[in-house]
């Protein structure tokens, strides 16, 4: 597929996640699913297990996309798409239709993709589907109001994870992490997997790009502020964005030919800020203690260092 080079070289794209919805002023996974959707293009068809991408968008009947588009249950996105891109390639390969193959993108939240979601979507990915699966992470459940999932981070407020005296840090469990999970060899058909963010749209859209552009299955993790679940402004969305990347509580990077140990940094900060910068922004963290910061820290340096990113890091303490 043709990379973009500069937002200018956007402005002939069409846009088929259109308005027309009621999602929370400045939600981040809007703004995602009209990046996706811009560069993936007219011919697409996108999937949407249960989760606020499908809930906000779909109320009264209505649905903001220009192009096709079918709920799944939040367990099944994977296997729902699983099935249209056989549906697809077995027609095709009949002679049954003359289309050419679309674009087959499973849209799917934490929940749906790692948590409630994941044996579908492994199994989707262990098959080898020609399907781009993006998970937009908003770090919650946050169609039905907001309660804890795995990708919610160590220290962060939720409907069931209140802070209060007997557990003061509010969320104890750190993070699950999707992108070793399905790319670090375990599903021998998907060479493609990505960590993308909206606070830097054309290496997003890019990667979106790359991701259809695989024989096989692919994945992008994406990093999608929530303001309703994080508690902040609506307007600081895309500048929380950029923070997360700034301090290391998001790292943005890709996995190219199923090789995890050869992953590429795309976008890396000279040196990692301090994550109480990135706490501070949101009232889901408000409650935190410097031992419970310097806990995120730690954890932040140590993923940082996992990963191989070569950057200096902030002090644990
Ligand atoms: Fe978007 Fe969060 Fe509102 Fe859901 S709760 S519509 S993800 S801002
Ligand atoms: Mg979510």
């Amino acid at each position: 597929a043709e990379l973009i080079k500069s937002i200018a070289h956007t402005t002939d794209l069409v846009d088929t996640y259109v308005p027309g919805h009621r999602t929370c002023a400045g939600c981040g996974p809007a703004l995602g699913y009209r990046l996706v959707a811009k560069a993936a293009g007219k011919n697409t068809i996108f999937i949407g297990p249960t989760g606020c991408m499908y809930v906000a968008n779909t109320s009264y009947a209505c649905g903001p996309w220009a192009v096709p588009w079918t709920h799944a249950q939040i367990t099944n996105g994977g296997a729902v798409a699983s099935g249209i891109a056989e549906a697809f390639r077995m027609m095709i390969k009949k002679g049954k239709i003359q289309d050419e193959y679309p674009n087959i993108i499973v849209m799917a939240g934490d929940g749906g993709c790692s948590d409630i979601g994941l044996q579908a979507m492994s199994a989707m990915f262990y098959r080898g589907h020609k399907v781009l699966c993006v998970m937009y992470d908003n770090e919650s459940y946050a169609n039905t109001g907001i309660q804890v999932s795995p990708s919610t981070p160590y220290g962060a407020t939720t409907m069931f994870t209140p802070a209060g005296p007997a557990i003061p840090e509010a969320k104890k469990h750190h993070l699950k992490d999707p992108m070793p999970i399905f790319c670090a060899g375990g599903h021998p058909y998907l060479k493609y997997g990505a960590t993308a963010s909206i606070g830097y749209p054309i290496d997003l859209m890019n990667k979106v790009r790359k991701g259809l552009s695989q024989d096989g299955p692919a994945f992008v993790h994406l990093h999608v502020p929530c303001p309703k679940g994080w508690s902040f402004p609506a307007d600081r969305t895309i500048e929380i964005a950029k923070l997360a990347v700034d301090t290391g509580m998001w790292n943005l990077y890709e996995v190219e030919d199923g090789n995890w140990a050869n992953k590429k940094f795309n976008i890396a900060p000279k040196t990692l800020k301090p994550v109480d910068e990135y706490l501070q922004t949101q009232k889901r963290f408000c409650h935190l203690q410097p031992e419970h910061v310097a806990t995120i820290q730690g954890f932040v340096n140590n993923r940082a260092k996992a990963l191989g990113m070569e950057v200096p890091l902030p002090p644990a303490n």
